[in-house]
């Protein structure tokens, strides 16, 4: 899978789980039952790009079984190969066991590089992928749902849908094939936004902590800390809006061509309307230029939010972080040799596997809205209005007292779909941020909370296999 010399993704995840592995009580055959891959497709189709045929290399990795349907993004990317797709996998098994999110780990990527090709190219090579993943019964809502990752949006999941519904004419639960569409195709509000904003909650929970916060040398509470984040992507981008709404304060923002730092903050919309007229991040205005955008990790903050790929943070660099928490909005930002770095440094990991579970939280509110064939909050939303109304009135004549209108409309407010997906998400995050850090805390060899995430998320599966036996 790879060289000795080579970093390989899929061994730090098992070198990760092994790690924790050692905290539980689970037989070993259902540990590396576990951590194995169930099922992998590599996969060759051509494609007509111009007036060539081109081969295009793609995959699906179907991590675990212990619960259907599988769940995982699909990546369009050069880097993408086995060992990454393998990898990534397993962290979606991990990832949706600790949010309690019933779904086994699953992953696919394509190894192209999607700013090579024409849109109507993408939608070629997104269909035929599409089409063998149907022929294999690799999608489907009871099988296996993928998502958008790294390179891929709503666009490529509308694809996605349209090639599996024309092939599965009359499938009733058909929408709940793919996650990540648009809201007119079935998608749910919240959706785009949810991995960034279930980092902010996520870590907003970890700043609420006293005793992590000391440890950390840090102040309790989001409000005023100093931020970075790498990658402003849909992910980055939204992590550093809920952060500056938050009020902290965003003081670098780095993008593969350069970084830009301000020490009043920057505002993330700003400076993406400015990378799309410039073409650059750099020279925006009142920031300073990082032209080596590797740099800006290492410049002093409170949180630093790695929220591109993976590997970026490793033995080389991570001597010379200054951040004091670090928080994974991207899947596997640092390899195992950072994670001991930091661990004598005290610098606190908020690992990816729940970090950055906001996607995939999200993602199963919309399949479950797919297969209620209802948008959240349609049927309840006028009568807690009415019901609100019905109260308030009540209160105003029994106390003769009137209520101003302003706070009359906040009273009387029903939740529609995007409050209950924000709620659903905020109350997942909180709840497995105490979960992993409960864990952590329970063991005082349990050496960080990676580690805490891992004991978790194995227990949960490995419970899994115990109640259900193993067939035949
Ligand atoms: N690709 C995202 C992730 O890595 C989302 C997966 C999903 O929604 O299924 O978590």
């Amino acid at each position: 899978m790879s060289t000795q010399h080579e970093y390989s993704f899929f061994d730090a995840v098992l070198a990760n789980f092994d790690k924790a592995a050692k905290f539980t009580n689970w037989d070993p055959g259902i540990l590396e039952q576990i951590k194995l891959c169930n099922s992998v497709y590599r996969m060759h189709f051509p494609v007509k790009i111009g007036d060539k045929i081109e081969v295009i290399k793609a995959y699906r990795v179907q991590h675990s079984h212990h619960k259907t349907p599988c769940k995982g993004g699909i990546r369009f990317a050069t880097t993408v190969n086995l060992d990454e797709v393998m990898a990534l996998a397993a962290l979606m098994t991990y990832k949706c066991a600790i949010v309690n999110v019933p779904f086994g780990g699953a992953k696919g990527g394509i190894s192209i590089d999607p700013k090579k090709y024409t849109p109507y190219e993408l939608e070629k090579i997104t269909r035929r992928y599409t089409h063998e993943l149907i022929k294999k019964n690799f999608i489907g809502p009871g099988t296996d749902v993928p998502a958008p990752d790294y390179g891929t949006g709503e666009r490529e999941m509308s694809w996605i849908l349209d090639t599996y519904t024309s092939m599965k004419p009359g499938e009733i639960d058909a929408l709940g094939c793919v996650t990540g569409k648009p809201i007119t195709q079935g998608g749910v509000r919240g959706r785009r936004e949810a991995t960034g904003l279930g980092v902010f909650y996520g870590l907003k929970e970890i700043c609420s902590m006293p005793d992590l916060m000391e440890k950390a040398g840090l102040t309790v509470g989001v409000e005023g800390k100093r931020v970075i984040v790498q990658g402003l992507g849909n992910v980055g981008y939204h992590a550093a809006k809920f952060f500056r709404e938050g009020g902290a304060k965003v003081i670098a923002l780095a993008e593969y061509e350069g970084a830009i730092f301000n020490t009043n903050g920057l505002n993330e919309e700003e400076v993406r309307q400015h990378r799309k007229k410039e073409g650059t991040i750099l020279n925006f205005p009142g920031a300073t230029n990082i032209t080596n955008t590797a740099e800006a990790l290492e410049l002093d903050c409170d949180i630093l939010i790695p929220a591109a790929l993976e590997n970026v943070i490793n033995g080389e660099n991570a001597p010379r972080i200054k951040a004091r928490i670090v928080g994974e909005a991207a899947n596997g930002p640092l390899t195992p040799d950072a994670d001991e770095i930091f661990i004598q440094k005290g610098i606190l990991v908020v690992p990816d596997m729940y970090l950055n579970a906001g996607g995939v939280t999200v993602s199963y509110f919309e399949w479950l809205k797919n297969l209620s064939h209802v948008r959240y909050g349609r049927m309840e939303k006028r009568f807690t209005e009415n019901q609100n109304r019905n109260i308030l009135s009540q209160m105003e004549e029994l106390t003769g007292k009137s209520v101003g209108d302003k706070e009359k409309e906040i009273i009387m407010h029903g939740p529609n779909e995007a409050d209950l997906v924000y709620s659903g998400l905020e109350e997942t995050m909180i709840g497995a941020t105490r979960e992993i850090v409960d864990t952590w805390k329970s063991n005082p060899d349990i050496p960080d909370l990676r580690t805490a995430a891992y004991v978790v998320a194995i227990n949960k599966v490995g419970t899994s296999y115990e109640e259900l036996g193993i067939f035949p």
